[in-house]
């Protein structure tokens, strides 16, 4: 079993200076398994984890609880701001490969969201500009309505199926869809070296060390 505690006084692999961390921050647990977990140590400004799907940060209390070797880490803030690393930096510092391997997955994963989002409004707005045509083409012309039976289950079922797809028209909001996932990218983007703390940008990643002090 491996018992890594975190913090300005700690044994992790690399130095951690203020940034609102506490001399004895959390510990990191490896167990014999290769079970990890994570706990905080009654620290001043808390440990947060970063969740995997939506990329919110949560706090973790002193009891243990299961992360993996890539949860992202934050020691200090809840805004991502304190020191921050991917847990497996508390085995092998200075190593990037699977943070640069994570962080091109969850890229494609955005990608294939944001395409699908956008055939989505592209869809609806299709789908709302015929059903407002038929409307508009309908008000002009009393024979066509004449010939959908005037007030027929076929008529009624047309106006019923045109005010719908126009009030979906109207509150499908395609745009927060977009900016949800921008938001996404921008937290999924961070590779923080926490031998420097600095964030690490998508060709230093790519370089696997930082441009700025070589680590
Ligand atoms: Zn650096």
């Amino acid at each position: 079993m491996k018992k890594i505690i975190l913090g300005t006084m700690g044994n992790q692999p690399f130095k951690i200076s203020g940034g609102g961390v506490s001399g004895e921050h959390a510990t990191v647990t490896i167990d014999d398994h290769g079970n990890w977990s994570i706990a905080d140590m009654g620290s001043t400004n808390g440990t947060f984890l970063r969740d995997d799907a939506t990329g919110e940060l949560s706090p973790v209390g002193t009891t243990p609880i299961h992360i993996h070797p890539m949860t992202f880490i934050v020691l200090g803030s809840d805004d991502s701001m304190g020191c921050c690393f991917y847990a497996r930096q508390v085995l092998k510092p200075g190593d990037f490969n699977d943070e640069h391997l994570y962080i091109c997955d969850k890229h494609q994963q955005l990608n294939a969201q944001e395409q699908k989002s956008s055939s989505i409004t592209k869809r609806i707005k299709q789908f709302t500009f015929i059903a407002m045509l038929g409307i508009t083409i309908l008000s002009f012309e009393p024979h066509v309505i004449e010939w959908l039976g005037g007030n027929s289950k076929m008529f009624n079922f047309y106006r019923i199926f045109s005010l719908a797809s126009s009030g979906v028209g109207a509150f499908y909001d395609g745009k927060s869809l977009k900016d949800k996932v921008k938001r996404k990218r921008k937290l999924f983007n961070q590779c923080p070296n926490p031998q420097c703390s600095h964030h690490m940008s998508a060709s230093e990643i790519e370089d696997k060390r930082c441009a700025k002090c070589g680590k």
